[in-house]
């Protein structure tokens, strides 16, 4: 008896434990955010747990219910999943090897296991179904971040890198050509000044979308940075060649972007274009070479196409060692000046001398002014390099007039970035006080161009100055905007007519009409004329004939360095 109630006590004990196992395993069941679905071999039973019922609409409780659970899958993963739900399937582990969509937003995923008896047949088979929504989101922002660009939607520079060098793989076995356009809006730094960052964004969006709409599987379109985007055009022909492309680009441009604040936009565009395999073999090289090609369209006056050429890149290499050199040369202020002396016409004597900057790199190669000072105006190297020759030509004009008491003007080119400087007039002023110098023999020349790009700040500038007796003298006159008429309005003292009317001036009737008015308004105006570059006594006696009042060329004079400006001024003597 007593036997018995022991039998039975642990029989209570045994279930009492067993239901808190069950409890438990419940629990777990349904916080693991997981379906279950088991099925017993032996006794063929069917019984779902766990988030059944939260992930699914209906139940299965036999067999031949399965086929709901594939009604609701998407066509492609039918097949995966049906395999693993077929029961008697053997085999250790199944996974469904794509995650199944259900009502196109969750993501699910499926995962079997079969255990089996000693004899080797099945004895039972979990299906365990996976809501792996989140995780697929997750996953698909982190692909996005990857590949696209957020503000556009275009591929992202990383990704466009990694299909144009599958492009160039496939193009090198088929022998075709790839285009790589480096396309960049024009100004839009003033878009983004004058209307706000926000519709610069929406400009960048919008041109993003519209370069976009040209992708294909032969055509990829990225955004780099900023306002940059790049394309690539796989065997460009018809439809797909650059010129259509630019053509519809130019089209749109035309037509115009509209704003969500009602603005139309119309911002051009500059392309550079390189093309594989003639610019380079390497992808990265491509994008430069196309890189460089832009900056030349956008030299050239910009909203415009151009393609890449062999000796674009040599010019860019160019300027890339004498960039470098000059910075050297800076630090070490490796410069020397020459003067060239200017002579009024009826009676030759002195007017003045022009100082003209000389570089010579390491090597000893001497390097132009018309090549480096450009460099110098782009990366801003002519600031302290300009500084040096505004000192440097007034500590030798003070030495030769103490050296040799004769007067004359030293002239000092000035360009655009060291006009626009804010201490630029204080600056020049301050050394004229420092070196106890006259004013009106100082000269500083500009030339057109400064004038143009800030017509009313510059001009302010030139007025102080000639309130203080420093001279002005407009250089190179003719080359550029040249319009005598806005000529009363400059507060200026000289006028340069450039070389190149010189060179024709014998030669050629229209430019002869062209100096002979220019000298005359000039000299109406009470402006004194000088001509550049006069290399002949035929130039010089035009000239002087035609009323020009100072000659400055090699026939008269080469410019000189400093040792022989002395020994000049010691013949004078
Ligand atoms: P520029 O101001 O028009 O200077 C005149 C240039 O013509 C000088 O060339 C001079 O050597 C050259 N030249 C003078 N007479 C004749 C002639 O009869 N025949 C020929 N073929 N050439 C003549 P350079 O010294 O090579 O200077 C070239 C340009 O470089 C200058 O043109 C000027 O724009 C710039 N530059 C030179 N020195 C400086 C400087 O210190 N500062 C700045 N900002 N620019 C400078
Ligand atoms: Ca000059
Ligand atoms: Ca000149």
């Amino acid at each position: 008896m007593d036997e018995l109630r022991y039998q039975i006590d642990l029989l209570k004990a045994m279930n009492q434990k067993m239901s808190g196992r069950e409890k438990m395993f419940r629990l777990a069941c349904n916080t693991s955010n997981n379906a279950f679905l088991y099925y017993d071999y032996e006794i063929n039973e069917l019984v779902t747990f766990g988030n059944w019922e939260k992930f699914f609409a209906f139940s299965i409780d036999e067999a031949k219910d399965i086929p709901l659970i594939l009604d609701m899958l998407e066509e492609k993963y039918v097949l995966p999943v049906r395999e693993l739900l077929f029961l008697e399937k053997s085999g250790e582990e199944q996974r469904s090897e794509e995650s199944c969509l259900q009502d196109g937003r969750t993501w699910y995923e499926f995962e079997a296991r079969v255990s089996y008896g000693e004899n080797g047949k099945p004895i039972d088979k979990i299906i365990c179904v996976r809501n792996i929504t989140k995780f697929k989101m997750q996953y698909e922002e982190l692909r996005y971040l990857a590949y696209y660009d957020d503000l556009t939607g275009l591929y992202n520079r990383n990704y466009f890198v990694t299909l144009l060098t599958e492009f160039i793989r496939q193009a090198e076995q088929e022998k075709d050509i790839v285009s790589v356009l480096f396309i960049n809006l024009d100004d839009f730094r003033k878009i983004n000044d004058s209307m706000g960052m926000v519709v610069g964004d929406e400009v960048v969006q919008q041109y993003g979308q519209f370069l976009g709409s040209f992708s294909n599987r032969n055509v990829i379109v990225c955004r780099m940075n900023s306002d940059v985007y790049c394309m690539a055009v796989y065997d460009p022909c018809g439809s797909r060649s650059v010129e259509a492309i630019y053509k519809a680009i130019q089209d749109k441009i035309a037509q115009g972007f509209l704003l969500s604040n009602g603005t139309q936009v119309h911002v051009t565009v500059s392309i550079g274009v390189a093309e594989y395999p003639e610019a380079s073999e390497s992808v990265l090289e491509l994008i430069n070479c196309a890189e460089i090609v832009m900056f030349k369209a956008k030299a050239a006056g910009k909203s415009q196409l151009q393609y890449f050429n062999a000796s674009m890149l040599q010019d860019f290499l160019q300027t890339v060692e004498i960039e470098n050199k000059l910075k050297k040369a800076v630090f070490n202020k490796n410069f020397t000046l020459h003067f060239q002396p200017q002579y009024y016409t009826d009676s030759r004597k002195l007017r003045g001398m022009e100082a003209l900057i000389r570089w010579k790199d390491e090597n000893n190669k001497m390097i132009s002014p018309t090549v480096f000072i450009p460099i110098a105006e782009k990366n801003g190297a002519i600031i302290p390099i300009g500084n040096w020759v505004i000192e440097e030509s007034i500590r030798c004009y003070v030495e030769w007039k103490r050296k040799y008491g004769q007067d004359f003007i030293i002239s000092i080119n000035i360009s655009s970035l060291q006009c626009r400087k804010d201490d630029f007039v204080p600056h020049i002023l301050d050394l004229i006080r420092q070196y106890k110098v006259n004013a009106s023999e100082v000269e500083i020349e500009i030339t057109e161009s400064i004038l143009i790009e800030d017509f009313v700040e510059i001009k302010e500038k030139l007025i102080t100055l000639r309130e203080h007796g420093v001279r002005v003298s407009l250089d190179d006159f003719g080359t550029g905007f040249s319009s005598v008429s806005y000529l009363n309005e400059l507060p200026i003292d000289t006028l340069k007519i450039d070389k190149s009317f010189v060179d024709k001036v014998l030669g050629d009737e229209s430019t002869r009409i062209i100096t002979e008015s220019i000298v005359n308004m000039v000299s109406k105006l009470g402006y004194e004329s000088i001509a550049e570059g006069v290399e002949t006594e035929e130039q010089f006696t035009y000239m002087k004939k035609i009323g020009c009042d100072v000659i400055q060329g090699y026939l008269l004079g080469k410019p000189l360095s400093v040792e022989e400006v002395d020994e000049m001024f010691i013949k004078m003597l």
